[in-house]
């Protein structure tokens, strides 16, 4: 497990982040304007939200004449790859190709997107194993591995 690399990042923090990616560079004010109407937040929760963004290095603020300008220290991309380690992080190695079935079975897909992950497993189906060792905790799976009993 990398777990320098892995972002911790709240629903909330996503939130603010997503507005600053589409921005780039923007605004305290902005930045309110934006969440405080489509989310419903008070102006001191986006204000929290976002110095606790720059604590985490994931935000970067400058004062730019009499502002403060935030722009992202992190990519979108980085934060959602991160966020996918996490989530399979969090189940067995043995269920991790079952899981993306089923992502793909309720996702909403265009023939593009189609066409990539026909791409992508075309290349695994060359370096595809026999079998996944379970890597789960002993007591946090029902993995046949782990179960002593006959
Ligand atoms: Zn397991």
């Amino acid at each position: 497990m990398t777990e320098s690399k892995t972002l911790k990042i709240s629903e909330a923090e996503w939130e603010v982040m997503r507005v600053i990616w589409a921005k780039g560079k923007t605004t305290s004010p902005e930045i309110i304007s934006i969440l405080s109407t489509s989310m419903d937040w008070k102006p001191a929760t986006i204000k929290t939200l976002l110095s606790r963004l720059v604590k985490k290095q994931i935000l970067l603020t400058e004062l730019e004449g009499n502002k403060f300008i935030y722009q992202p220290l992190v990519s979108e991309e980085q934060t959602m790859r991160s966020a996918t380690e996490q989530l399979f992080s969090k189940i067995c190695a043995k269920k991790v190709g079952k899981t993306i079935a089923e992502l793909i079975e309720e996702a909403d897909l265009t023939q593009t997107d189609l066409a990539l992950i026909l791409t992508a497993v075309d290349k695994k189906e060359k370096t595809a194993v026999k079998t996944i060792a379970c890597n789960c905790i002993p007591g946090q799976c029902d993995c046949s591995e782990h179960q002593h009993r006959d």
